[in-house]
Protein backbone atom coordinates (compact mmCIF):
# COMPACT_ATOMS: atom_id res chain seq x y z
CA UNK A 1 0.00 0.00 0.00
CA UNK A 2 1.22 3.37 -0.79
CA UNK A 3 1.59 5.97 2.23
CA UNK A 4 2.94 9.05 -0.15
CA UNK A 5 2.36 9.92 -3.22
CA UNK A 6 5.80 12.87 -4.30
CA UNK A 7 4.49 14.85 -7.04
CA UNK A 8 7.44 16.27 -9.23
CA UNK A 9 7.18 20.53 -9.69
CA UNK A 10 7.56 21.59 -12.66
CA UNK A 11 5.91 18.85 -14.66
CA UNK A 12 3.73 18.13 -17.75
CA UNK A 13 2.97 20.89 -20.12
CA UNK A 14 5.69 23.21 -21.28
CA UNK A 15 5.29 26.60 -23.04
CA UNK A 16 5.26 25.20 -26.12
CA UNK A 17 2.81 22.43 -25.77
CA UNK A 18 0.54 25.57 -24.15
CA UNK A 19 0.77 27.55 -26.87
CA UNK A 20 -0.07 24.32 -29.48
CA UNK A 21 -2.89 23.01 -28.36
CA UNK A 22 -4.21 26.53 -27.49
CA UNK A 23 -3.62 27.15 -30.76
CA UNK A 24 -5.32 24.11 -32.32
CA UNK A 25 -8.11 25.08 -29.92
CA UNK A 26 -8.68 28.28 -31.39
CA UNK A 27 -8.39 26.53 -35.07
CA UNK A 28 -11.19 23.92 -34.21
CA UNK A 29 -13.21 27.00 -32.84
CA UNK A 30 -12.93 29.10 -35.64
CA UNK A 31 -13.11 26.79 -38.19
CA UNK A 32 -15.45 24.54 -39.34
CA UNK A 33 -14.50 20.36 -38.99
CA UNK A 34 -12.14 19.14 -40.31
CA UNK A 35 -9.30 21.24 -39.40
CA UNK A 36 -6.40 19.32 -40.53
CA UNK A 37 -3.00 18.81 -38.79
CA UNK A 38 0.32 17.95 -40.13
CA UNK A 39 1.79 15.14 -37.44
CA UNK A 40 0.28 14.70 -34.33
CA UNK A 41 -0.38 18.66 -32.62
CA UNK A 42 1.87 17.12 -29.73
CA UNK A 43 2.66 13.53 -28.99
CA UNK A 44 -0.14 12.42 -26.14
CA UNK A 45 -2.39 10.48 -27.18
CA UNK A 46 -4.87 11.55 -25.21
CA UNK A 47 -4.52 15.14 -26.30
CA UNK A 48 -4.78 13.58 -30.27
CA UNK A 49 -7.67 12.07 -29.29
CA UNK A 50 -9.35 14.96 -27.82
CA UNK A 51 -9.06 17.07 -30.32
CA UNK A 52 -9.87 14.04 -33.53
CA UNK A 53 -13.33 14.25 -30.92
CA UNK A 54 -13.70 17.78 -31.69
CA UNK A 55 -12.96 17.73 -35.65
CA UNK A 56 -9.36 17.41 -36.12
CA UNK A 57 -7.68 15.17 -38.96
CA UNK A 58 -4.00 14.32 -38.34
CA UNK A 59 -2.39 13.66 -41.57
CA UNK A 60 1.30 12.42 -42.14
CA UNK A 61 1.17 14.00 -46.14
CA UNK A 62 0.10 17.30 -47.13
CA UNK A 63 -1.40 15.41 -50.15
CA UNK A 64 -3.83 13.94 -47.76
CA UNK A 65 -5.37 17.30 -47.11
CA UNK A 66 -7.86 18.52 -49.44
CA UNK A 67 -6.88 21.55 -51.22
CA UNK A 68 -7.88 25.17 -49.21
CA UNK A 69 -8.74 23.42 -46.35
CA UNK A 70 -7.44 24.97 -42.73
CA UNK A 71 -3.81 23.43 -41.52
CA UNK A 72 -1.78 23.45 -38.77
CA UNK A 73 1.68 22.37 -38.65
CA UNK A 74 3.19 20.44 -35.32
CA UNK A 75 4.78 21.75 -32.35
CA UNK A 76 7.65 19.55 -33.04
CA UNK A 77 8.53 21.45 -36.37
CA UNK A 78 8.41 20.69 -40.09
CA UNK A 79 11.15 20.50 -42.90
CA UNK A 80 11.05 23.61 -45.12
CA UNK A 81 9.30 21.63 -48.09
CA UNK A 82 6.36 20.77 -45.83
CA UNK A 83 6.03 24.32 -45.00
CA UNK A 84 5.98 25.05 -48.32
CA UNK A 85 3.83 22.28 -49.70
CA UNK A 86 1.26 23.26 -46.62
CA UNK A 87 1.54 26.98 -47.57
CA UNK A 88 0.46 26.25 -51.39
CA UNK A 89 -2.24 23.93 -50.41
CA UNK A 90 -4.25 25.52 -47.51
CA UNK A 91 -6.81 28.50 -47.25
CA UNK A 92 -5.45 29.15 -43.71
CA UNK A 93 -2.00 28.17 -42.57
CA UNK A 94 -0.25 27.82 -39.02
CA UNK A 95 2.60 26.91 -37.75
CA UNK A 96 2.58 25.76 -34.44
CA UNK A 97 6.61 24.89 -33.70
CA UNK A 98 8.09 25.87 -30.77
CA UNK A 99 10.43 28.74 -30.89
CA UNK A 100 13.08 26.48 -29.08
CA UNK A 101 13.03 24.21 -31.98
CA UNK A 102 12.98 27.14 -34.78
CA UNK A 103 15.91 28.10 -32.70
CA UNK A 104 17.63 24.77 -33.43
CA UNK A 105 16.53 24.93 -37.18
CA UNK A 106 18.44 28.34 -37.82
CA UNK A 107 21.66 27.01 -35.98
CA UNK A 108 21.68 24.17 -38.49
CA UNK A 109 20.95 26.32 -41.60
CA UNK A 110 23.37 28.70 -40.41
CA UNK A 111 26.16 26.16 -39.60
CA UNK A 112 25.69 24.24 -42.96
CA UNK A 113 25.62 27.74 -44.70
CA UNK A 114 29.64 28.25 -43.21
CA UNK A 115 30.25 24.93 -44.54
CA UNK A 116 30.37 23.04 -41.23
CA UNK A 117 29.51 19.11 -40.82
CA UNK A 118 26.87 19.28 -37.99
CA UNK A 119 26.26 16.25 -35.74
CA UNK A 120 22.79 16.25 -34.82
CA UNK A 121 22.54 14.38 -31.75
CA UNK A 122 18.56 12.57 -31.70
CA UNK A 123 16.75 10.03 -32.25
CA UNK A 124 15.97 8.68 -35.71
CA UNK A 125 12.56 8.99 -36.92
CA UNK A 126 11.69 11.00 -34.38
CA UNK A 127 9.27 14.02 -35.82
CA UNK A 128 11.46 17.17 -34.44
CA UNK A 129 14.52 15.20 -35.72
CA UNK A 130 13.41 14.59 -39.13
CA UNK A 131 12.30 18.71 -39.20
CA UNK A 132 15.39 19.58 -38.15
CA UNK A 133 17.62 17.23 -40.33
CA UNK A 134 15.56 18.47 -43.28
CA UNK A 135 16.85 21.68 -43.11
CA UNK A 136 20.61 20.48 -43.94
CA UNK A 137 20.69 17.03 -44.97
CA UNK A 138 23.76 16.81 -46.81
CA UNK A 139 25.24 18.53 -43.86
CA UNK A 140 23.73 16.86 -40.85
CA UNK A 141 24.99 13.25 -39.53
CA UNK A 142 22.45 11.83 -37.03
CA UNK A 143 24.13 10.55 -34.00
CA UNK A 144 22.13 8.33 -31.28
CA UNK A 145 22.50 9.69 -27.76
CA UNK A 146 22.52 6.18 -26.45
CA UNK A 147 25.32 4.89 -28.61
CA UNK A 148 27.95 7.59 -28.78
CA UNK A 149 29.75 9.03 -31.76
CA UNK A 150 31.08 5.52 -33.15
CA UNK A 151 33.32 5.71 -35.87
CA UNK A 152 32.14 9.80 -36.76
CA UNK A 153 34.54 11.66 -39.39
CA UNK A 154 33.36 14.60 -40.74
CA UNK A 155 35.32 16.43 -43.65
CA UNK A 156 37.20 19.33 -41.95
CA UNK A 157 37.95 18.18 -37.85
CA UNK A 158 38.54 22.03 -38.03
CA UNK A 159 34.49 22.92 -38.88
CA UNK A 160 32.65 20.65 -36.79
CA UNK A 161 29.12 21.84 -35.15
CA UNK A 162 27.08 19.93 -32.82
CA UNK A 163 23.39 20.54 -32.19
CA UNK A 164 20.39 18.43 -30.47
CA UNK A 165 17.02 17.69 -30.28
CA UNK A 166 15.26 19.63 -27.91
CA UNK A 167 14.41 16.63 -25.23
CA UNK A 168 17.17 14.20 -24.73
CA UNK A 169 18.62 12.88 -21.69
CA UNK A 170 20.58 15.31 -20.24
CA UNK A 171 23.28 12.54 -18.88
CA UNK A 172 23.26 10.70 -22.71
CA UNK A 173 23.25 13.90 -24.32
CA UNK A 174 26.59 15.06 -21.73
CA UNK A 175 28.42 11.89 -22.92
CA UNK A 176 28.50 12.48 -26.78
CA UNK A 177 29.04 16.76 -26.20
CA UNK A 178 31.77 15.71 -23.92
CA UNK A 179 33.38 13.06 -27.07
CA UNK A 180 32.91 15.60 -29.72
CA UNK A 181 34.58 18.57 -27.92
CA UNK A 182 37.90 15.92 -26.86
CA UNK A 183 37.86 14.91 -30.94
CA UNK A 184 37.17 17.85 -32.14
CA UNK A 185 38.52 20.88 -30.11
CA UNK A 186 37.17 23.69 -32.20
CA UNK A 187 33.76 22.20 -31.65
CA UNK A 188 31.03 24.68 -32.80
CA UNK A 189 27.74 24.25 -29.99
CA UNK A 190 25.53 26.75 -29.19
CA UNK A 191 26.09 29.12 -26.26
CA UNK A 192 22.80 27.92 -24.36
CA UNK A 193 22.39 23.83 -24.52
CA UNK A 194 19.98 23.02 -27.24
CA UNK A 195 18.34 21.23 -24.46
CA UNK A 196 15.60 23.26 -23.88
CA UNK A 197 14.56 24.18 -20.00
CA UNK A 198 11.36 22.29 -19.86
CA UNK A 199 13.65 19.32 -20.62
CA UNK A 200 16.21 20.18 -18.11
CA UNK A 201 13.84 21.08 -15.08
CA UNK A 202 11.64 18.14 -15.51
CA UNK A 203 14.97 15.82 -15.59
CA UNK A 204 15.94 17.51 -12.52
CA UNK A 205 12.68 17.67 -11.11
CA UNK A 206 12.48 13.29 -11.45
CA UNK A 207 16.30 13.02 -10.57
CA UNK A 208 15.15 14.52 -7.14
CA UNK A 209 11.74 12.19 -6.90
CA UNK A 210 14.17 8.95 -7.63
CA UNK A 211 16.33 9.14 -5.25
CA UNK A 212 13.51 9.36 -2.66
CA UNK A 213 10.74 7.24 -3.74
CA UNK A 214 10.30 3.26 -4.18
CA UNK A 215 8.74 4.01 -7.18
CA UNK A 216 8.41 6.33 -10.06
CA UNK A 217 4.95 7.15 -12.50
CA UNK A 218 6.39 9.27 -15.42
CA UNK A 219 2.91 9.87 -17.28
CA UNK A 220 3.33 10.73 -20.86
CA UNK A 221 3.02 8.40 -23.86
CA UNK A 222 5.43 5.89 -25.87
CA UNK A 223 6.31 8.30 -28.93
CA UNK A 224 7.42 11.28 -26.39
CA UNK A 225 10.99 11.62 -26.33
CA UNK A 226 11.16 13.89 -23.49
CA UNK A 227 8.53 11.00 -21.84
CA UNK A 228 11.06 8.63 -22.64
CA UNK A 229 13.88 10.79 -21.18
CA UNK A 230 12.42 11.11 -17.73
CA UNK A 231 12.26 7.19 -17.54
CA UNK A 232 15.68 6.86 -18.22
CA UNK A 233 17.12 9.80 -16.18
CA UNK A 234 14.63 8.02 -12.88
CA UNK A 235 15.87 4.73 -14.03
CA UNK A 236 19.81 5.75 -13.66
CA UNK A 237 19.11 7.42 -10.56
CA UNK A 238 18.26 4.26 -8.50
CA UNK A 239 14.46 4.54 -9.33
CA UNK A 240 12.09 2.03 -10.12
CA UNK A 241 10.54 3.86 -13.13
CA UNK A 242 7.71 3.19 -15.44
CA UNK A 243 5.83 5.20 -18.25
CA UNK A 244 1.72 5.27 -17.94
CA UNK A 245 -0.51 6.52 -20.76
CA UNK A 246 -3.37 6.99 -17.42
CA UNK A 247 -4.24 5.33 -14.63
CA UNK A 248 -5.72 2.15 -16.38
CA UNK A 249 -1.90 1.14 -17.00
CA UNK A 250 -0.66 0.84 -13.87
CA UNK A 251 0.42 -2.55 -12.64
CA UNK A 252 -1.05 -2.99 -8.97
CA UNK A 253 2.06 -4.94 -8.29
CA UNK A 254 4.42 -2.48 -9.26
CA UNK A 255 2.70 -0.58 -5.88
CA UNK A 256 3.77 -3.79 -3.68
CA UNK A 257 6.02 -2.76 -1.15
CA UNK A 258 5.99 0.91 -3.08
CA UNK A 259 5.22 2.93 0.30
CA UNK A 260 6.53 5.88 -1.60
CA UNK A 261 5.76 6.61 -5.38
CA UNK A 262 6.97 9.62 -7.36
CA UNK A 263 4.55 11.07 -10.06
CA UNK A 264 5.88 13.63 -13.17
CA UNK A 265 4.84 13.56 -16.04
CA UNK A 266 6.47 14.59 -19.83
CA UNK A 267 5.86 17.84 -21.37
CA UNK A 268 2.92 16.91 -23.28
CA UNK A 269 0.96 15.33 -21.14
CA UNK A 270 -2.40 16.96 -19.43
CA UNK A 271 -2.30 17.61 -16.02
CA UNK A 272 -5.99 15.76 -15.71
CA UNK A 273 -3.77 12.44 -16.49
CA UNK A 274 -1.78 12.82 -13.89
CA UNK A 275 -4.68 13.37 -11.14
CA UNK A 276 -5.98 10.51 -12.42
CA UNK A 277 -2.99 8.57 -11.65
CA UNK A 278 -2.64 9.93 -8.35
CA UNK A 279 -6.61 8.91 -7.24
CA UNK A 280 -5.50 5.09 -9.02
CA UNK A 281 -2.37 5.12 -6.87
CA UNK A 282 -4.64 6.43 -3.80
CA UNK A 283 -1.82 7.80 -1.06
CA UNK A 284 -3.01 6.74 2.86
CA UNK A 285 -0.96 10.00 3.79
CA UNK A 286 -1.57 12.28 0.86
CA UNK A 287 0.32 13.81 -2.00
CA UNK A 288 3.63 16.16 -1.50
CA UNK A 289 4.74 18.57 -3.74
CA UNK A 290 8.93 18.40 -4.17
CA UNK A 291 9.13 21.76 -6.37
CA UNK A 292 12.71 22.11 -7.60
CA UNK A 293 12.32 25.35 -9.77
CA UNK A 294 9.57 27.84 -10.83
CA UNK A 295 8.66 28.23 -14.77
CA UNK A 296 7.70 31.31 -15.93
CA UNK A 297 8.13 30.61 -19.75
CA UNK A 298 5.39 31.74 -22.37
CA UNK A 299 5.28 31.81 -25.62
CA UNK A 300 2.84 33.83 -27.61
CA UNK A 301 0.55 32.04 -29.97
CA UNK A 302 2.01 31.92 -33.59
CA UNK A 303 1.87 35.23 -35.34
CA UNK A 304 -0.35 34.00 -38.27
CA UNK A 305 -2.99 32.83 -35.83
CA UNK A 306 -3.02 36.29 -34.29
CA UNK A 307 -3.71 38.11 -37.16
CA UNK A 308 -6.33 36.12 -38.54
CA UNK A 309 -8.02 36.12 -35.24
CA UNK A 310 -7.60 40.05 -35.11
CA UNK A 311 -8.70 40.48 -37.73
CA UNK A 312 -11.76 38.00 -37.54
CA UNK A 313 -12.36 40.26 -33.65
CA UNK A 314 -12.40 43.49 -35.35
CA UNK A 315 -15.01 42.24 -38.00
CA UNK A 316 -17.30 41.19 -35.09
CA UNK A 317 -16.55 43.62 -33.19
CA UNK A 318 -17.45 45.97 -36.37
CA UNK A 319 -20.98 44.13 -37.26
CA UNK A 320 -21.96 42.81 -33.13
CA UNK A 321 -20.12 45.54 -31.25
CA UNK A 322 -18.69 41.82 -29.02
CA UNK A 323 -16.32 43.87 -26.81
CA UNK A 324 -15.94 47.40 -26.05
CA UNK A 325 -14.15 49.16 -28.41
CA UNK A 326 -10.25 49.11 -27.38
CA UNK A 327 -10.74 47.18 -24.19
CA UNK A 328 -8.74 43.98 -24.42
CA UNK A 329 -10.29 40.53 -25.78
CA UNK A 330 -9.83 37.07 -25.61
CA UNK A 331 -6.93 37.13 -27.79
CA UNK A 332 -5.05 39.39 -25.71
CA UNK A 333 -5.93 37.80 -22.61
CA UNK A 334 -4.02 34.60 -23.88
CA UNK A 335 -2.04 34.58 -21.07
CA UNK A 336 -4.84 34.16 -18.94
CA UNK A 337 -6.07 31.15 -19.73
CA UNK A 338 -3.99 27.78 -19.65
CA UNK A 339 -3.88 24.50 -22.31
CA UNK A 340 -5.54 22.20 -19.66
CA UNK A 341 -8.44 24.39 -19.78
CA UNK A 342 -8.36 24.19 -23.62
CA UNK A 343 -8.73 20.52 -23.30
CA UNK A 344 -11.60 20.73 -20.65
CA UNK A 345 -13.19 23.03 -23.47
CA UNK A 346 -12.46 19.84 -25.80
CA UNK A 347 -14.51 17.50 -22.97
CA UNK A 348 -11.23 16.12 -22.48
CA UNK A 349 -12.05 14.38 -19.14
CA UNK A 350 -9.58 12.40 -16.63
CA UNK A 351 -12.12 9.32 -17.14
CA UNK A 352 -11.35 9.12 -20.57
CA UNK A 353 -7.79 7.74 -20.64
CA UNK A 354 -6.67 6.57 -23.78
CA UNK A 355 -7.40 3.31 -24.24
S1 LIG B 1 9.64 20.32 -24.72
FE1 LIG B 1 10.87 22.18 -25.01
S2 LIG B 1 11.24 22.29 -27.22
FE2 LIG B 1 9.55 20.83 -26.91
S3 LIG B 1 7.72 22.09 -27.09
FE3 LIG B 1 8.25 22.08 -24.93
S4 LIG B 1 9.53 23.94 -24.61
FE4 LIG B 1 9.42 23.51 -26.81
Amino acid sequence: MTRKVLLAEPRGFCAGVEMAIKALTWMVQTFEAPVYCYHEIVHNQAVVRAFEKAGVVFVDEIDQVPLDAPIMLSAHGSAPEVVAKASNRAAVLVDAVCPLVTKVHHEVRRMADQGFDIIYVGHEGHDEAIGTIAEAPAAITLVNPEHGLGDYAPHNSEQVALVSQTTLGLFEFQGVLEDAAERFPSLWTARKSDLCYATTNRQEAVRVLAERADLVLVVGSDNSSNTQALVRVAAVNGGRAYRVDGPDAIDPGWLTNAEVVGVTAGASAPDQLVFAVIDAVAPTEGVERVQVTTEGEYFPLPRDLRKLLAALQAAVEGGYSARNPGQPGELENDREWTANEALELLALSPQQPPE
